[in-house]
């Protein structure tokens, strides 16, 4: 096949458009095209008078031998061959190999496990989408929480009721292969092009829950409200797991894909000396602007002809402290995300269609081993929870988030019209963020707000609001492994995720699954 990059076609274009634009760049005629697909698609919205998409596509075509000599072209080019190799091998492993959660990273390190062949033990504390999504809608509407199964513990894991975005920083061929096994397991096309992939919540849980039939499938094994609470060691190998309800697994390779919410799992790896170091990370609130407001301001007339427009904006303080949005849901909501008994966290989340009226991001404030106040390795884990007590007892200690407006917050006075409400449930409480935040975190928001609000006009407006508090954007631990992606000090134990501080989002974490199922196979000798 042959890629023809930098193709644009108006926002306005459809099919037709792109085939007459393929077959002039590659100077033949649209019957000459046999067959064509999408390899990227992106909105370029840098001139608002000149919005348009730039593609990227594969065509079969007549000639293509003879098309590509005479090639002079540097946006014409072979297809390159990107599909994912999986490892082979003889040897097989005498003990199942286990996993522990079944968020991104886990379900990925327990589905490239069973296309190996290797029958994974899938273990996972919390529940299966169906009973989980009741839970999560009744903690929801009644602040009820369920320690077990919630916004953070259950099949799918963190990333389940989330806007489901797909984009990631990390450049690692494994990508492609995360999108294809999720477009498999029922997810959108266009998650394979699109420069920004998003599913939504609605659609994730049918994709989470296909991907556990496909594991079933092949032989594994998927287990829910089956926690891991101890360790069994042979000298310094793994050679059992115990669970909470009694039960015991025999085997040599356990993948610990926690997440970074299993607080009391941590504690338990902290007591069994397993090499833990601190890791910086972010905290801070959720913002809120009618969603209207942000399409104009990114897109201008164009606004009603795109979908729901979404934003990045970074500031660094005086002190040289970073403060950035992060997770922005397009068209979505504020979202309660505890996981602990008088521990309020927020995040966010949108339906695949994102129509929503409010545009909602974190507001994140950098933190690092030196604010933790201490050299303990989960002293960050501590920090969190410090806040999230604090926000728990400022919203009234039923889990009413505690909120205030921009205007309030920077002494700028209240608007005259409020437009933004918000869309924390189960209920919100006016309050001042500085009974929450240490000094150094509102001084940097302070300053960082009206910088942004030049950048996103409308940004630092009086009515928008601020909910607090998001704690859990990453983890604050990292679970130490080595080049063969074991625990520093404890062989067969093989740390993945965010949880374990080597990935942040959802792609990333199930891309280090896979490695670390690779890596199981090479301990046995498997090879590409
Ligand atoms: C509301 C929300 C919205 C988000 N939106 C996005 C988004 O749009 N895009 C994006 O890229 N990222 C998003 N994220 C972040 C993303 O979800 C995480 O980065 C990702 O899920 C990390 O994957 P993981 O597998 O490492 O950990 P997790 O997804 O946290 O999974 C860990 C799993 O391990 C289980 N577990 C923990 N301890 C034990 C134990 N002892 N025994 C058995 N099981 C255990 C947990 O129950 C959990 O299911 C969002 C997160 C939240 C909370």
């Amino acid at each position: 096949m042959i890629r023809v990059s930098e193709l644009k076609l108006p926002i306005e274009g459809n099919q037709k458009t792109l085939e007459k634009k393929l077959a002039k760049a590659l100077r033949v005629s649209v019957e000459d095209i046999k067959s064509y697909r999408i390899f990227k698609r992106s909105l370029d919205a840098r001139k608002k008078d000149n919005i348009h998409y730039a593609y990227v596509v594969d065509v079969e075509v007549k000639n293509e031998k003879k098309i590509l000599e005479k090639n002079k072209d540097k946006n014409i080019s072979k297809t390159p061959d990107l599909d994912y190799k999986m490892l082979k091998g003889e040897v097989m492993p005498e003990k199942r190999p286990v996993v522990v959660g079944f968020g991104p990273a886990g379900m990925f390190a327990g589905l490239m496990l069973a296309e190996m062949g290797l029958k994974p033990i899938v273990l996972e504390r919390g529940g299966d989408v169906e009973s989980r999504k009741e839970a999560v809608e009744t903690f929801w509407n009644t602040g009820k929480l369920d320690v077990e199964n919630n916004v953070q513990f259950g099949e799918g894991g963190a990333g389940t009721f989330s806007d489901g975005k797909l984009t990631t920083r990390i450049k690692d061929p494994r990508c492609r292969k995360v999108l294809e096994e999720m477009v498999d397991a029922g997810a959108p096309e266009e998650i394979l092009y699109d420069a920004k992939p998003h599913i939504g919540t609605d659609l994730l849980r049918g994709v989470v829950k296909n991907i556990r039939e496909k594991i079933k499938a092949l032989g594994g094994e998927v287990r829910f409200f089956a926690k891991v609470t101890g360790f069994e060691w042979k000298g310094d190998n793994i050679a059992a797991v115990f669970l909470a309800d009694g039960g015991k697994i025999e085997t040599d390779d356990v993948v610990l894909a926690l997440g970074h919410s299993a607080r009391d799992t941590f504690e338990l790896l902290h007591a069994e000396n397993f090499a833990l170091e601190q890791k910086p990370f972010a905290m801070g609130v959720r913002i809120e602007h009618p969603q209207k407001m942000v399409d104009e301001a990114q897109y201008g007339e164009a606004a009603h002809k795109l979908p729901a427009a979404d934003y990045r904006l970074t500031y660094t303080t005086e002190k040289g402290r970073g403060v950035y949005t992060f997770c922005m849901c397009p068209g979505g909501y504020v979202v309660a995300a505890a996981s602990e008994e008088g521990r309020l966290a927020v995040n966010g989340m949108s339906e695949h269609a994102r129509d929503g009226r409010n545009a909602n991001s974190a507001l994140l404030v950098q933190v690092y081993p030196e604010d933790f106040g201490s050299e303990h390795p989960l002293a960050g884990m501590y920090f969190q929870r410090e806040l999230e007590e604090k926000s728990f007892v400022a919203g009234g200690s039923d889990f009413t988030a505690p909120v205030e407006r921009v205007g309030s917050f920077l002494k700028t006075g209240s608007a005259e019209t409020i437009e933004v409400e918000g869309t924390y449930r189960p209920a919100k409480k006016e309050c001042s963020m500085d009974d929450i935040f240490p000094a150094f975190m509102t001084e940097a928001l302070r300053e960082a707000l009206p910088a942004m609000g030049r950048k996103l006009k409308g940004f630092d407006r009086p009515d928008a609001l601020l909910t607090a508090v998001e704690s859990r954007s990453s983890s604050p631990i990292r679970i130490v492994r080595d080049g063969a992606g074991m625990s520093l000090n404890y062989k067969g134990v093989y740390p993945a995720g965010e949880g374990a501080g080597y990935a942040g989002g959802i792609v990333s974490a199930a891309v280090d699954g896979i490695l670390v199922a690779e890596k199981i196979a090479e301990r046995y000798g498997w090879t590409k």
